[in-house]
C-alpha cells in the first residue's frame, strides 16, 4: 500500500498554530487505522440504536459486529426506506431508525417520485459536520501561506424551507448549518472571516442576499484573499449577478447608500455598520472595469490578492472549469470537501491540486462505509443481482477500482446506497483516496438538479401529446446541459414526423407550449432551480432535420459501436456530435414562462 503523507512533513513548520497541529493529528490519526474506526463507528450505531424498530426487524439481536451486520441486514435504497420515513415525517416520534430523535430532515438533491428525497438527521450530526468543516482550513494552510492576513468572500445562502405534516422542519443540509449556533455564533478565527455578513447569509431572497454579499466583497476588495462558493455554478451565478448590477453597485458605493432593493431590515442595520460613507474612487474603479466588453480575468482585477477560487469542480461541476478559468484568469480551483445529505464523507489533502486529480479522503469517523464494486461497462450491480457479500470494507478497496458508495449513518441509514460511483486512486497512511466520477443515473445537472433517463422520457411524453392529434411524433430525442450562459438551462434536440408527406411541423406557439410542459413534468428541485432560486434559465427546444439521428448513428458506428448494440444516447455533450446536430438545427424554441412550483411537498 502507498504510504504519502505530505501533511506529516509539512505539520512539522514552526509557523503552523497550535490549533492547525491538533487538527492535522486528528487526520494522520484516523487515517493510520481507518479500519480499527470503522469499527468503532459501527459499534456505536448499533449499539445505540439496538432498539430501534428498523434494526429489530433483522433479528440482529444486539450484535455489534461487522460479520452480524453484514450477514442480516440489507442494502437498501431510499425507496427501501420511504414508509419509515414518512412515518417519521407524519409526526410518529418512536424510535423507528434511530434511537436519538430526528431534529429535521435535510432535502437531498437527488429525487424520488419527483419530490427531495428526506434525509433523517440528528442533533449531534451538526457536530460531525462542523468538525469536518475545522480540518479544511488546517490542511489549506499547508499549502498557501498568509490566509490570516486578509478575509474569504463567499457567497453563501439559505434556501427556502418546509415542515413536514409532523412539524419537522425539512431543508437544505446548507441551510441547516449556517442557521445554526456553529455557524453564526462561531468563534473568531483569523483563518475564518467572511466578507459578507451573517445577516446577509441568513436572509432568504436570494436577490438581496447577493446583493448585501457582492457590495461587502467589493468594499473590502483588496482584502480578499480566496473567493468562493460551494458549487461552481454558485460562483459563476455571482459574477452574472455582477455582470447585472454594477452600475447600480457602483451608485451606492459613489453615493455612500444603500439601494432600496435591500429592505430586510437586519442587513440594513448591518450594512450601515459597514457601508459608512461614499467612495468615489472604488465606484469609478468599478465602473471602469465592469464597462470593459471583455470580462476575462475580471476577478482577478476586481479582487487582485484571489490566490485561489474555492469551488467544488469535480462530478457534474466539472463542465464549468473553463468559464471559471475564463472569468478568474487561471487561479487554482480549490475542492476542499466531499459531502451528501446523507453525510458529510471526507476532504481533500492536496487542495491545490488539479480539478483533474481531486482525490477525497474519506474520514472514517463520519460513518460507516460499504462499497459496491462497479462493473465499469455497465451500471454495476442491478438490485436484482446485488450481492450483499461483495461489497467491500472502506480499509479493502483496491486501487483503480470503482465503487458505489454505501453508508450506515448515527442518524439511522443502515447500509445505503448513496448512488455515486468512486474510482480509488489511492492512499493516505492507510486511508483510500477516491475520485468522484458520477452519480449514477444522473443524465442532466445545472446546479443541485439531477434529471435521469425516466424523467427527462417522461417529459419528452407528456409534451410531445401536445402534438399528438395533429399526427406529428417525436421520433428521437437528446438532451444538452448548457452551461457556457449563465444561469445554464437545458436544451432538448427532437427530431419530429409530422402526418403527412410535407411534414409540416407545430407552430412556434405550441413548440413554446411543450418546452414549458417539459418543464411541468420535471422533478420538484429543477422546478424550484427555474422558480425560487432562478439558477436555471428556460428550457430550449431545438428541432433538428428528419434524418439528423441517423446521421448521429453513423457517426457512432464510424468511431466503433456496435450497430447492433447502438442506443441513442440521451444526453450527449462531446463536440462533434454537438456540432452534428446544431448544423442540423431547423428552429428553436423556449419557455414561455415558470413552471409550478411551493416549497411544500406534494401529498
Ligand atoms: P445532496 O444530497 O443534495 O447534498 O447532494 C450530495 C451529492 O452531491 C453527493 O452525493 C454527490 O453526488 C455530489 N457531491 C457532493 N460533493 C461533491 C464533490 N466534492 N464532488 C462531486 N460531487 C459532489
Amino acid at each position: 500500500m502507498a504510504v504519502d503523507s505530505p501533511l506529516q512533513s509539512r505539520m512539522v513548520s514552526p509557523t503552523t498554530s497550535e490549533k492547525d497541529v491538533k487538527a492535522l493529528k486528528f487526520i494522520e490519526e484516523m487515517t493510520r487505522n481507518p479500519d480499527s474506526v470503522q469499527e468503532k463507528v459501527l459499534g456505536e450505531i448499533l449499539s445505540r440504536n439496538s432498539n430501534t424498530e428498523y434494526l429489530k426487524r433483522f433479528d440482529i439481536n444486539g450484535a455489534v459486529d461487522r460479520k452480524t451486520f453484514k450477514s442480516k441486514v440489507p442494502v437498501v435504497t431510499y425507496e427501501d426506506l420511504k414508509p419509515e420515513i414518512q412515518r417519521i415525517s407524519n409526526g410518529d416520534r418512536s424510535p423507528i431508525l434511530s434511537s436519538h430523535p430526528i431534529t429535521e430532515f435535510l432535502t437531498s438533491s437527488g429525487t424520488s417520485a419527483g419530490e427531495r428525497k428526506l434525509m433523517p438527521t440528528i442533533e449531534e450530526d451538526l457536530d460531525r459536520r462542523q468538525l469536518l468543516y475545522s480540518l479544511l482550513m488546517p490542511v489549506m494552510n499547508l499549502y498557501v501561506p498568509g490566509l490570516d492576513k486578509g478575509k474569504g468572500l463567499y457567497f453563501l445562502f439559505v434556501k427556502s424551507e418546509s415542515k413536514t405534516s409532523g412539524g419537522l422542519p425539512a431543508r437544505p443540509v446548507l441551510t441547516s448549518y449556517y442557521k445554526s449556533d456553529h455557524f453564526r455564533r462561531r468563534p473568531y478565527d483569523p483563518y475564518n472571516v467572511y466578507t459578507s455578513p451573517n445577516e446577509a447569509i441568513l436572509c432568504s431572497d436570494s436577490s438581496q442576499s447577493m446583493y448585501a454579499q457582492m457590495l461587502c466583497g467589493l468594499l473590502m476588495r483588496h482584502e480578499v484573499l480566496r473567493l468562493g462558493a460551494v458549487f461552481a455554478s454558485g460562483l459563476l451565478r455571482a459574477i452574472s449577478f455582477l455582470q447585472n448590477n454594477w452600475k447600480e453597485l457602483a451608485r451606492d458605493i459613489s453615493t455612500g447608500t444603500l439601494s432600496s432593493r435591500i429592505f430586510d431590515p437586519t442587513i440594513k442595520i448591518r450594512m450601515s455598520k459597514i457601508f459608512i460613507k461614499p467612495d468615489q474612487e472604488l465606484a469609478e474603479f468599478l465602473i471602469g472595469v465592469c464597462s470593459q466588453e471583455n470580462w476575462e480575468g475580471i476577478i482577478t482585477k476586481i479582487w487582485p490578492n484571489t490566490k485561489y477560487l474555492d469551488v467544488i469542480v469535480t462530478g457534474a461541476m466539472a463542465q464549468y472549469i473553463p468559464t471559471l478559468e475564463y472569468y478568474s484568469g487561471g487561479l487554482p480551483m480549490a475542492c476542499t470537501m466531499y459531502a451528501s445529505s446523507e453525510s458529510y464523507f471526507g476532504i481533500n489533502l492536496k487542495p491545490m491540486c488539479k480539478p483533474s486529480e481531486v482525490s477525497y479522503t474519506i474520514m472514517p469517523n463520519m460513518a460507516y462505509f460499504e462499497f459496491l464494486p462497479h462493473n465499469q461497462d455497465g451500471d454495476g450491480a442491478t438490485e436484482a443481482s446485488l450481492d450483499e457479500t461483495s461489497l467491500v470494507e472502506l480499509a479493502d478497496v483496491e486501487v483503480g477500482k470503482e465503487y458505489e458508495l454505501v453508508i450506515t449513518t448515527y442518524a439511522g441509514l443502515y447500509r445505503y446506497r448513496v448512488g455515486d460511483i468512486l474510482r480509488v486512486t489511492g492512499f493516505h497512511n492507510s486511508a483510500p483516496q477516491f475520485k468522484f466520477i458520477r452519480r449514477k443515473n444522473v443524465l442532466l445537472s445545472i446546479e443541485s438538479d439531477k434529471t435521469d433517463e425516466a424523467e427527462l422520457q417522461k417529459a419528452v411524453e407528456n409534451a410531445s401529446r401536445l402534438f399528438a392529434e395533429q399526427g406529428t411524433r417525436v421520433i428521437e430525442y437528446t438532451s444538452y446541459a448548457e452551461t457556457k450562459t449563465i444561469p445554464g438551462h437545458y436544451v432538448i434536440y427532437w427530431e419530429l414526423l409530422g402526418r403527412d408527406q410535407s411534414n409540416s411541423l407545430p407552430s412556434d406557439e405550441v413548440m413554446a407550449k411543450c418546452c414549458l410542459e417539459m418543464e411541468e413534468s420535471l422533478n420538484s428541485v429543477y422546478r424550484q432551480s427555474r422558480v425560487a432560486d432562478k439558477s436555471i434559465g428556460p428550457l430550449e427546444i431545438r428541432v433538428v432535420q428528419n434524418g439528423t439521428f441517423e446521421e448521429l448513428m453513423d457517426y457512432a458506428i464510424s468511431r466503433g459501436a456496435s450497430i447492433n448494440q447502438y442506443k441513442v444516447p440521451r444526453c450527449v455533450s462531446f463536440t462533434p456530435i454537438m456540432e452534428l446536430l446544431d448544423s442540423r438545427v431547423v428552429s428553436a424554441h423556449f419557455s414561455p414562462s415558470l413552471p409550478h412550483w411551493s416549497p411544500e411537498r406534494r401529498r
